[in-house]
């Protein structure tokens, strides 16, 4: 073996098993009959940088797969890449210096795939200095065609079993993008904005509305009271004008409406909110559109068209108070929706859009089928569920996605659907290979719209599980691990996906974890100034020292800190692993013929206890907790104690006593560094290849021992660290030798290695020691002597000093202290002296040590 070095270099060490790894033990066997794991890893956006969010949940996923696999499982972790969507799009604007449609559709996607390609192959070199153990035999990318034939073929099969539809339908809409988005894309935000009281007139006289929305007054289709409020329920089957716009427009009656805001009267707009839009469909009421796909006012705003929104709102305002049509302004607290890629306010608009149906019921009944981690977080999916006003639009207008494989007949206007054998297509780039069924024409205009990217990765699971592909398919799945910002979009849109495709739950478990937050408690972000770079961290301490502060840094669901000081005692621990390595390598070696002694039965006992707890703690994710496991008894349990045992006998004569030290030493080192193998995958297998010249990582997962509790070597380690602490106290070398050590116990110990540790004679006496305590030495108190006495206090002193200690603690009991000065005696309270005691057994002083199930004798004298 060549020599070890005293520092561990982290640098060296990950970088040489980065070049050395065979990636290939970690790929799936898709004919091996073990029992399946297969993990349905997130396929991140590739924006270039492998964000500590995404390194975080890539972390526990690691820790699953690595474990799993040592395990005995058939283990899929498999990496995807979710490309399509608008922010790849944008990014090509601006490197270009185009805009979208300044280019042909195909040359603007092409430029969009390139950028994704160049983003992917940086996000993988992070994943590789990272550790993780992927399976890159089995990864995605959901812009090419293999992958979204997929996504086509399971809109086709949706539209066939009548999933799927298009129709004129209300839709959010973000103006900025200048596409339709789902409800599970729109945020909401707190803001303040005026509620503008407007004089409507009426044949029964004039009426005020309030209205936060005036812009929208030429989208006024109805006014609206409650059936059974007193002032206004008068108006109601009248008809009442609009201002400004001046047309008629009946007052209805509707127990939703609430008399007590505003006047009681609202005006309902087509539309101002999803309120207005359940009203419109109630109450059959028309269509008054006049805000566009670019967010600026349409025809039928009148002199207000072409205007944008708030261009509209404030020419309105202006206009109605020079008119004296606005009676009252107050300030109102509204919650606005806002696109949650870009923060716009989203507008609602009637569009002819396509729409998945959402069965609430069976999303429902499908995720009680689901282990959810921690459990409660399927209460998020739960309260979504139902929340939604209308189905998942799915249709986008953008370019950058999977397209709708959809045609419109010109002379009949008839939609035809792709055939799954047609399928990948395009329909911009190519026509059906067969005429119209409906009418026989050969005409067709493409379906421009795009799919939604989540139309890609809410069938991720499929993918993996090999639906759609040359293989038997393997779903459900066994592992959904995801954030828990993306239940109401990936894991709900994932579940009704598995289960209308293919009649069945996606995955067996869903491990949520939880978002990242900055040193100062917010979560990172650039313009906080408290972001980190995994590579940051990986630079400074090495792949090993940030896993561990994934491990340790909370448990899954928990939002994580990021914190140095983590990072920094996990490189100190790789250190302290690696010295114990350093110093134990040279004896460590596996014996047939060796006889165990109780300190090795107790270490051995230990390790199985911890291998049982940390096998545990895995299969419930609870990796915080396996981590410190392993680091305890790596730390303190072998190396601060057992190894400090047994140095005598690996430095003395060789027999099986000094084999059994060394086997034992074998046995926990192997087992350790498999237990860390899924945490610290390089120092582990530096370690491993080093012993055994084998890989760490294609080795088993250690099996408990089923070893009988050992008291005696638990009691041998607490005697010889009581004795440790004994001479540290009072600041004797940890070598010195002492005169003798009595250990007074029930239990038969051995004594060789606690005298070898000690390096002190011991001897083990059965039950309890025959104690006495005397009076050793008068320690008088100035503090209570000096006030009482003045000058003569150092003459009391003197002669305290002299007397017999046992006399003087034989008054001091007894209630006062009898001093005589020499024809004076003077009288002391008990508090004026403080006897010092020592310990003798057999007649001999000794230090006394008491432990639980043991008495330790120390001599201090002849
Ligand atoms: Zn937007
Ligand atoms: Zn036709």
């Amino acid at each position: 073996m060549s020599e070890i070095s005293k520092e561990y270099d982290f640098k060296q060490v990950e970088e040489k098993w980065i070049g050395a790894w065979d990636e290939s033990i970690y790929y799936f066997d898709w004919n091996s009959s073990a029992p399946q794991y297969i993990i349905d890893t997130p396929p991140p956006y590739p924006t270039g940088n492998f964000h500590i969010g995404n390194a975080l949940n890539w972390c526990y996923i690691d820790f699953v797969a690595r474990y799993k696999r040592m395990r005995g499982y058939n283990v899929m972790f498999p990496q995807g890449w979710d490309c399509h969507g608008l922010p790849t799009e944008v990014k090509v604007e601006e490197i270009h210096g185009i805009t979208k449609n300044m280019v042909p559709r195909e040359e603007f996607r092409r430029l969009c795939e390139e950028l994704t390609a160049r983003n992917i192959a940086k996000m993988r070199v992070t994943m590789r200095r990272l550790g993780f153990s992927n399976d890159w035999s089995n990864e995605y990318v959901t812009m090419t065609p293999e992958y979204y034939s997929k996504t086509q073929r399971s809109f086709v099969q949706m539209y066939d079993k009548g999933m799927i539809y298009r129709e004129d339908h209300p839709v959010n809409w973000c103006p900025r993008c200048g596409t339709a988005i789902a409800f599970a894309e729109v945020e909401y935000d707190a803001r303040t904005t005026t509620l503008n009281y407007l004089q409507f007139s009426s044949p029964l006289g004039d009426i005020l509305i309030a209205t936060s929305r005036p812009e929208l007054l030429a989208a006024c289709v109805a006014v609206a009271v409650h059936p059974e409020d007193e002032d206004n329920r008068k108006y109601i089957g009248t008809e009442v004008a609009v201002p400004v716009f001046d047309y008629n427009v009946p007052v209805i009656a509707d127990e939703v409406v609430d008399p007590a805001f505003g006047t009681g009267v609202v005006m309902i707009c087509t539309f101002g909110d999803k309120q207005d839009v359940r009203w419109w469909v109630e109450h059959h009421l028309p269509l008054r559109q006049v805000i566009d796909r670019e967010g600026r006012m349409t025809e039928a705003a009148g002199k207000f068209a072409g205007m944008k929104i708030s261009e509209c709102k404030d020419a309105i305002i202006d206009e109605m108070r020079s008119k004296g049509i606005i009676k009252k302004e107050e300030p109102l607290d509204q919650n606005v929706g806002l696109c949650w890629r870009c923060k716009t306010p989203i507008e609602i608009l009637s569009e002819r859009q396509w729409f998945v149906k959402i069965n609430s019921a069976e999303i429902v009944e499908t995720s009680s089928e689901i282990r959810w981690v921690p459990d409660h977080m399927e209460t998020r999916l739960l309260n979504w569920t139902g929340t939604m006003d209308w189905d998942w639009c799915i249709s986008r207008q953008r370019i950058f996605a999977t397209p709708i494989p959809v045609w419109y007949c010109k002379s009949c206007a008839e939609p035809l659907v792709a055939k799954e054998e047609w399928l990948p297509l395009d329909p911009n780039l190519t026509g059906p290979p067969i005429s119209c069924p409906a009418c026989g024409s050969d005409d067709f205009e493409p379906e421009t719209d795009v799919l939604d990217t989540w139309m890609d990765s809410s069938i991720s699971v499929l993918n993996v599980t090999g639906w759609l592909g040359p293989h038997k398919p393997r779903y459900p799945a066994q592992l959904r691990p995801q954030g828990h910002d993306i239940i109401r979009t990936w894991a709900f849109y994932t579940i009704l996906r598995a289960k209308a495709l293919v009649g069945t739950r996606p995955w067996d478990s869903i491990l949520v974890n939880g978002m990242v937050l900055g040193e100062d408690g917010h979560k990172m972000s650039k313009s906080l100034n408290n972001f980190i770079a995994p590579e940051e961290v990986v630079a400074k301490y090495g792949a090993d020292a940030f896993r561990q502060w994934a491990a340790v840094g909370g448990s899954p669901g928990s939002d994580v800190m990021f914190r140095w000081k983590d990072v920094i005692s996990g490189g100190r621990f790789l250190q302290k692993i690696w010295s114990m390595y350093r110093f134990s390598a040279p004896h460590a070696v596996r014996s047939d013929d060796s006889a165990p002694n109780q300190v090795d039965r107790w270490l051995l006992f230990e390790l199985s206890q911890m291998i049982e707890a940390v096998t545990g703690s895995m299969d419930r994710f609870a990796f915080d907790e396996a981590f410190r496991a392993i680091r305890s008894f790596a730390w303190e349990i072998f190396a601060d104690n057992y190894i400090e045992l047994v140095k005598s006998r690996l430095y003395g004569p060789d027999g099986p006593e000094k084999r059994a030290a060394q086997s034992t030493i074998y046995a926990a080192l192997e087992a350790l560094t498999a237990l860390l193998a899924p945490f610290t995958p390089f120092i582990a297998e530096e370690i491993k290849q080093s012993l055994s010249g084998e890989s760490v990582h294609a080795a088993s997962w250690p099996e408990p021992l089923g070893l009988e509790a050992q008291p005696q070597g638990l009691l041998i380690k607490e005697v010889a660290s009581a004795v440790r602490r004994y001479k540290s106290d009072r600041g004797m070398a940890l070598n010195s030798p002492l005169a003798g050590i009595e250990v007074y116990t029930y239990l038969v110990l051995e004594t060789a290695d606690l005298s070898g540790s000690t390096g002190s004679p011991v001897a083990v006496k059965r039950g309890q020691p025959d104690i006495e305590t005397r009076a050793a030495e008068v320690k008088p108190s100035m503090k209570v002597i000096g006030p009482a006495f003045k000058e003569r206090s150092g003459g009391i002193i003197g002669k305290l000093k002299g007397m017999d200690p046992e006399e003087v603690a034989r008054m001091a009991k007894a209630g006062r202290i009898e001093v005589d000065l020499g024809g004076e005696v003077v009288e002391l309270p008990p508090n004026a002296v403080e006897i010092a005691t020592e310990t003798l057994s057999s007649g001999r002083a000794v230090d006394m040590i008491s432990l639980e199930g043991a008495t330790v004798l120390i001599r201090t004298g002849p």
